[in-house]
Formats: structure tokens, C-alpha cells, sequence
């Protein structure tokens, strides 16, 4: 049984065309960028194209470009490079990523205090409660751009515009980048993190784009590679890769968005006509159509998850980064919905890749799993 595979927001196949791009800078084109030969200043020249173009693509300055290992490492170099000695005050949304929520808490443990953004049943943060918790000693804020769970916007741009100079505003924009155009100064942010493998680029490359007039503490030390804020010797083939895959994005943008809200549609008018009663977790209209959470009253999440794999349907019950973890997803607890709806959630994500036959084929097998599971055994 082929398996149908359903868990985009954990990450994406790579496209045949970014490979392409890429392979060169690993087989002919393989010298060190920071090397000042022919074959140095030939990496050096491709990995600063894939800067510029990212920063063009982005709406940033190529100086703000800076490749991280990822979106994990980015959000860290941001919440720790702009923090500021201990004592300050940051501010959070509940439903950011572990990759944020982490630095938060260890920022936390050296002496730091924090207040969480309020977020409503539709799992987006409140911008008018800003203003109230912001105070003198307040240095950064964090809000996510497109939530790994829900696929629900945040509104950024405007909590970003209630900020005072001075204080940073990080955006985690890992699961928005490629999927939403993201304007960097429009958005009016500090920082903001992205990481290829979310759309269709390789994994192990991503970044961080800081404001050219902020401040950034470097976490690594050991090399002057990327103004010494990122040191350490630069991928030039992945960087090359994640350009081409944010191209791609960007010019198939309609299409893909077009044909994955009506696969979004299908799947849930299947699922609805098969599996009722079917409750969607997230904002019914506005947010990415790509990410689904679903619950399925009757049933229990971690049986549906085993039950759904040896059905051939990949999925997962939340953030890649927390499974494993069978406690029920902190970001549907601070939307606050009922129990019976938090322990049978489940995370379908979605891509462009796949066909309305692949979609209909896993509604059916999910129908079959869940009624299986909700028939009492005696
Ligand atoms: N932030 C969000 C919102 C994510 O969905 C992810 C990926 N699970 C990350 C950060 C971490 O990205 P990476 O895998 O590139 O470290």
C-alpha cells in the first residue's frame, strides 16, 4: 500500500529543480566562500547571489540575510542575540513553536519575566492586549507569522506597529515563508526566521533576516563568516537551494495556493460526509489553507495517529518537535477548546504535490479508521 503522506508542516520533498540548482555547488563548485582564490571567489560569488535574491524575494536588504542551520537555530539566535542582560521583560504568544518557547523559558531561568499574549478560539493572538503588558523594561516581543498547528495568521504587522523604538519584535515566519508572500520592512519586524524544508527546499538551511539597524548578539563565536553574527563556513549549495525553492514559490504562488484550497475543500467535505461529527480546530476563513487540524470526538489521538500509519496515512498530532510527547498541543489548551476535542485533535498538512485522487484515497482510509475506533468494544 503506497502511503499517502499528509505532514507538510513537518516538512517537505525537495523538488527535482532545486536538487539541480544545488548539485553543482556540492560536485564542481565545491570551494571554501571564505577562500580568497579562483575557487574560493567562485562559492563566495554564488552564495552572495542566493543572499541577494533571498533578500529581494523577502523584501529585506541582502546585508540582513543572515543562513542559519534553520528556522530552530534562528529563532535562537534571535530571542538570545537581542535579549539583553538579565532582568528584561519579553513578551510571547502561547502558541509560538518549541524552538521559541524553549529559549523563552531558559531566558527565564537567567533572571528574565515574561507575559503571554492572549489568543482566541480561532488561534489568533489578540493585538489589542499589547499596550497593557508592555512596560519600561520590556525588550522583546514574539509572535509567529502562520501557527505550525492551525495554520492561522497572526496579525504582526500590526502588534509590530504598537512597539516603541528599541524594542525588538522577533516573527518566526518558518511556516509562512513560501506558502504567504512576507514583505520583511512591511512587516515592520526586528527579526524574522524562515527554514527552506518547509517549502520544498533542503533541510539544514535557513535564516534569520535582522533589521539593518538592530543590534544582534552572536552566539557562536570562531569566524568572521556573515559579519560575525552566523560564523562557520557557509553552506553555498544550500543556500543556493533555498533561493531557488523561495523562486519557485513566489512565481507558483497562485497556483499552488489555488489548488491546495481545493484540496482542502475535498478532504474536508469527505471527511465531513464519512466521519462525522468532524470538528476543525483553527479560523475557518484567512488562515494557510495547507495546515488542517482536525478532531475526531469518539476517538483518541495517539490510537488515531498508530491506527492511521499502518493505514498508510502519515500525519501527526502536532508540532514534529513535540511528538513524541503524548501530552495534549499547548496552542489548541490556550485556544481553549473542550477535552474530548483536544484529546482526539489531529494535524493534516498539506502541499501542492498532491493529486485530488491521493486526498480522497486518504479521506477514505481515515473515514474507515476513525468509525473503526469509535465502535464501542465490549
Ligand atoms: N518554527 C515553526 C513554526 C516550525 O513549524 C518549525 C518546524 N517544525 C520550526 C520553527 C523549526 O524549523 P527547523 O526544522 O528549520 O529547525
Amino acid at each position: 500500500m503506497n502511503e499517502i503522506y499528509l505532514d507538510h508542516n513537518a516538512t517537505t520533498p525537495l523538488l527535482p529543480a532545486v536538487w539541480e540548482a544545488m548539485r553543482p555547488f556540492l560536485i564542481d563548485t565545491y570551494g571554501n566562500p571564505a577562500s580568497a582564490h579562483g575557487a574560493g571567489r567562485r562559492a563566495r560569488r554564488a552564495l552572495e547571489d542566493a543572499r541577494e535574491d533571498t533578500a529581494a524575494r523577502l523584501g529585506a536588504d541582502p546585508g540582513e540575510v543572515v543562513f542559519t542551520s534553520g528556522a530552530t537555530e534562528a529563532n535562537n539566535l534571535a530571542l538570545f542575540g537581542s535579549a539583553g542582560q538579565a532582568g528584561g521583560h519579553v513578551i510571547a504568544s502561547p502558541i509560538e513553536h518549541p524552538s521559541v518557547l524553549e529559549p523563552i523559558r531558559q531566558l527565564v531561568r537567567r533572571g528574565f519575566s515574561v507575559d503571554w499574549l492572549p489568543v482566541d478560539a480561532s488561534g489568533i493572538v489578540s493585538g489589542d492586549a499589547l499596550p497593557e503588558l508592555l512596560r519600561p523594561e520590556t525588550r522583546l516581543v514574539s509572535v509567529m507569522l502562520a501557527n505550525n498547528e492551525t495554520g492561522a495568521v497572526q496579525p504582526v504587522a500590526q502588534l509590530a506597529a504598537q512597539l516603541l523604538p528599541g524594542v525588538v519584535f522577533h516573527c518566526d515566519a518558518a511556516q509562512a515563508v513560501g506558502k504567504l508572500p512576507v514583505h520583511f520592512h512591511a512587516l515592520g519586524v526586528t527579526t524574522l526566521a524562515l527554514s527552506a524544508h518547509k517549502f520544498h527546499g533542503p533541510k539544514g538551511i535557513g535564516a534569520l533576516l535582522v533589521h539593518r539597524d538592530a543590534p544582534l548578539t552572536p552566539q557562536l563565536f570562531g569566524g568572521h563568516q556573515q559579519q560575525g553574527r552566523r560564523p562557520g563556513t557557509e553552506v553555498v549549495a544550500l543556500a543556493v537551494g533555498l533561493a531557488r525553492a523561495l523562486e519557485l514559490a513566489q512565481q507558483e504562488h497562485r497556483a499552488r495556493q489555488e489548488h491546495v484550497l481545493s484540496l482542502r475543500r475535498l478532504f474536508l467535505e469527505s471527511l465531513r460526509a464519512t466521519a462525522s461529527p468532524v470538528v476543525l480546530n483553527g479560523p475557518t476563513e484567512g488562515g494557510l489553507p495547507y495546515t488542517l487540524n482536525l478532531s475526531f470526538p469518539g476517538c483518541r489521538a495517539d490510537a488515531l495517529l498508530m491506527n492511521l500509519d499502518l493505514a498508510g496515512v502519515a500525519c501527526s498530532t502536532g508540532s514534529a518537535c513535540s511528538s513524541g510527547s503524548l501530552l495534549p498541543s499547548p496552542v489548541l489548551q490556550a485556544m481553549g477548546v473542550p477535552d474530548e476535542v483536544l484529546h482526539s485533535a489531529m494535524r493534516f498538512s498539506l502541499s501542492s504535490l498532491l493529486t485530488e485522487e491521493e486526498v480522497r484515497e486518504a479521506a477514505r482510509r481515515i473515514a474507515a479508521v476513525v468509525n473503526r475506533l469509535r465502535q464501542p468494544s465490549d
